[in-house]
């Protein structure tokens, strides 16, 4: 079928099939300028011109895993550890009120240094303090009974990328420590306990076919997450993976249009990733389909060392001028900033069953 037709039908929240799918990645096909104004048109359907903001504080590059493709996987030696203090946190968190930022997403590496009584303490002392922000967590897969506590304390948010649904290529990623089942079970787990979850994965990843994207979109379809994060693969040189070359920034820009099409209500930020890939790279992916910002709010002297892959942008200046920065690049892509809490516009739920 003529792809164009399959954009339009995409549209009109018609399931396409794996083919059909497999055909909108072709990369030889011309379709990239019809794909993003139809995404940008259902985003605007539901969202607007509006791009939701949210700090992010990187509060620990310490991990206990040793993933293939992450430069802060425990197995790097060279890599300049830290951790940030309830202290350090809550004063990212206060200069971050005071420019505007109504979520803060703690994310980190899984650090056994932050117990759940720690990660409880800082959470409710940030929910105390700003009663009016969203807090969001990404720090890996925990227990049911850990996840609830920190959801009691009030977390309501919580970042987890799948990385990729097919079992056998999440081996390739991963040490056999690492289980694919177990991270999708920590997704379902944080669903049932009332979190909006944001899942994801990474675009031209090592061994990563066009069936395994397919897969990834298959899986969303049955978790049906808040927030979807996808950026492309960037290497990092002190890494297994280090002589694999990057993801494709089209094929990632593709992608988040898709996801908007079969996820018109998502939260789907213009990541970090893409910015770094290419240096328009998030005001491309807010074109494309994406509705979400996350400015750096860690302390600068700490940004350089969260480094997951090479050449991360926006690790020398200060938060203020982050979202001066930013601000400014939403808007010459043609949207605005808006400052609220920014939660999920699930409400038109009923209208997206396939
Ligand atoms: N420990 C947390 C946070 C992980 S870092 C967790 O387990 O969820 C956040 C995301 O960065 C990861 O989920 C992964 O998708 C992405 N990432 C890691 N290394 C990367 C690389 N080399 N290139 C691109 N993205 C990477």
């Amino acid at each position: 079928m003529e792809t164009e037709l399959l954009i339009e039908q995409l549209f009109n929240t018609r399931d396409l099939s794996d083919g059909e799918l497999i055909q909108l990645l072709d990369e030889s096909n011309p379709i990239d300028d019809a794909l993003f104004q139809t995404a940008d048109r259902k985003r605007r359907a539901f969202y607007g011109d509006e791009v939701y903001l949210r700090g992010l504080i990187e509060f620990t590059n310490y991990c206990k895993n040793n993933c293939y493709y992450c430069g802060i996987r425990c197995g790097n030696r060279q890599a300049e550890r830290y951790r940030l203090s309830k202290e350090e946190i809550l004063s990212c968190c206060k200069e971050g009120y005071a420019l505007g930022y109504r979520t803060f997403v703690l994310q980190g590496g899984e650090d056994p240094f932050y117990t759940d009584d720690l990660i409880c303490e800082i959470v409710s002392q940030i929910h105390h303090e700003f009663p009016d922000c969203a807090i969001t967590l990404s720090i890996g897969e925990k227990s049911k009974s850990s996840y609830q506590a920190y959801f009691d304390a009030g977390a309501v948010r919580y970042l987890l990328r799948h990385e990729t649904a097919d079992g056998l290529h999440y081996r390739k990623l991963h040490p056999d420590n690492l289980n694919p089942d177990h991270r999708k079970q920590c997704l379902y787990h944080l669903k049932e306990i009332g979190y909006q979850v944001g899942s994801g994965f990474m675009v031209g990843s090592p061994y990563q076919t066009k069936e395994n994207l397919i897969s990834d979109l298959r899986f969303l379809q049955q978790l049906k997450p808040d927030m979807i994060g996808i950026g492309p693969y960037l290497r990092h040189e002190q890494t297994p993976f280090a002589s694999f070359k990057n993801g494709s920034l089209i094929l990632t820009l593709r992608l988040i249009s898709i996801l908007r099409l079969m996820f018109p209500y998502a939260l789907i930020p213009a990541t970090t990733a893409l910015g770094t890939i290419h240096p328009n790279g998030r005001e491309m992916g807010l074109k494309a389909g994406a509705n979400v910002v996350m400015p750096n709010l860690s302390p600068v002297s700490v940004r350089k060392k969260y480094s997951l892959y090479e050449n991360k942008i926006c690790t020398g200046e200060e938060s203020a001028q982050c979202r001066g920065c930013l601000e400014r690049r939403v808007k010459s892509a043609g949207y605005q900033i808006v400052t609220s809490v920014g939660h999920v516009k699930k409400e038109f739920d009923h209208i997206l069953e396939f």
